[in-house]
């Protein structure tokens, strides 16, 4: 028997698609253009459907290897052009629907959508065809009524009964499979991929989902932006709050060394380094010490007398301070009092997320007193020091200014002369240790 028995039916298919594919949409109204994805992806659910059917005869009539050997999977990649992997998901499916006709069916008659009946069929493969078999026709009468997210909810509530013990090994087997890793790349920026199992995942999600909902009017950041600072929100929270064992008889803690030079000016002088990351911009140092324990250390000078050598000086300690808080907890306590959250306009993240920041840096002379203190969340403080702003309190309300517009900051040749210089004494630095 030929394919397409209706003597004409690849030509009009053909001619349908032809048809579709040379239509201008230019001036379709979104409404049309909507109406249209609609029978198209029917039309796409299903053409799927009748590809699997006539699949499933293909593989079960051994027709790979009566047209040129092979496996089925092989012939789909060389005739159809899929992937391997597309292949072989589409030859599980044509073997577990060609033994489930009823679903087949829906899908092919378009009362099921595709993606509902996939999952009767993933069913099938995880208990196995006999157990699905005697719930075909519920399972394709929800299939035909439900959401794809419904949908899966059933199918697994059925596979939970049938197959407890194999739900139980499936999740003992991605739990084993979980993984993070937060490293950091070349350019200095940190990289997060990982995979963790249901439950892990969904308490990492509803964490991140409660700090980065929209909290404050007049919100700027992207919800991409604002999951990644609530991450790191997280991380800066559970440091400060946590319960940890010491690590070399400390809190675990981020450090950063940095010259009292570099603090005050914020141009030359030896750079800040933030412990596990290197050298970071002077005035990130300046934001970490806004609100930090500080410890003073009085060093002799490196002895080789290089300026930006001085990274990662071999110096001598002379003398090392107490570590004191840079806003003493009595004086944090009454600025969370008076402060109530961030007071950069528009905010309103909770005092739990702000850092007290010296309106004029304490490195600068500033006093450490309630009238110079002002608590910003960590993004605002961060638009404070790196990104120019300028906040000052009025009649106890916080006004803000933004950055004045930059001159060309490209160096003159003569600045690149001196930084020459400085990378070569750097080179020779760093190769020596
Ligand atoms: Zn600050
Ligand atoms: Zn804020």
């Amino acid at each position: 028997m030929e394919a397409f028995v209706i003597p004409d039916a690849r030509e009009r298919l053909n001619e349908a698609v032809d048809a579709l594919v040379g239509e201008s949409i230019d001036g379709v109204s979104t409404h049309a253009l909507g109406e249209d994805l609609i029978d198209l992806r029917l039309a796409i659910d299903r053409l799927e459907a009748e590809f699997v059917r006539r699949l499933h005869r293909f593989h079960s009539g051994r027709g790979a290897q009566s047209d040129g050997g092979g496996t089925t999977v092989s012939w789909l990649r060389r005739c159809c052009g899929i992937t391997a992997k597309a292949a072989a998901y589409h030859v599980h499916l044509a073997r577990t629907l060609g033994e489930l006709p009823a679903a087949l069916d829906s899908a092919r008659a378009g009362r099921a959508s595709f993606s509902n009946v996939t999952m009767i069929a993933h069913l099938a493969e995880d208990v196995g065809v006999e157990q699905v078999a005697p719930l075909e026709s519920i399972l394709v009468g929800a299939a035909e009524t439900l959401r794809p997210g419904a949908m899966r909810t059933l199918t697994q509530a059925t596979r939970l009964r049938l197959d407890p013990d194999g739900v139980l090994a499936d999740d003992n087997r991605v739990h084993e499979r979980r993984w993070f890793e937060c490293e950091q790349t070349y350019g200095g920026v940190f990289v997060l991929r990982g995979e963790l199992d249901a439950e892990g995942g969904a308490l990492v999600k509803t964490a991140v989902d409660a700090l980065s909902h929209g909290m404050s009017r007049g919100e700027t950041r992207l919800a991409s932006q604002r999951r990644a600072d609530a991450l790191v929100d997280l991380a800066a929270t559970q440091l400060r709050c946590g319960d940890h064992r010491d690590v070399h008889g400390q809190r675990p803690h981020l450090t950063v060394t940095v010259s009292a030079d570099t603090l005050r000016s914020c141009a030359d002088g030896t750079p800040a380094e933030l412990s596990g990351v290197g050298p970071i911009h002077p005035e990130t140092a300046r934001r970490i010490a806004c609100d930090a324990v500080r410890t003073v250390m009085t060093v002799a000078p490196p002895t080789d007398g290089a300026g930006w050598t001085a990274i990662r000086p071999r110096v001598m300690p002379l003398s090392v301070g107490r570590a004191t808080r840079t806003i003493p907890p009595h004086l944090r306590t009454a600025l969370r009092l008076r402060d109530q959250g961030c007071r950069f306009p528009g905010c309103d993240r909770p005092p739990g997320w702000t850092d007290g920041h010296h309106i004029i840096h304490w490195a600068d002379g500033g006093p450490t007193e309630l009238d110079n203190l002002v608590s910003l969340c960590r993004p605002h403080h961060r638009r404070v020091h790196e990104q120019g702003w300028r906040i000052h309190i009025a009649d106890g309300i916080a006004v803000v200014e933004p950055p004045p517009r930059r001159t060309s900051a490209t160096g003159s040749g003569s600045d690149r002369h001196i930084w020459g210089n400085e990378l070569t004494s750097i080179a020779r630095y760093l190769s020596a240790t």
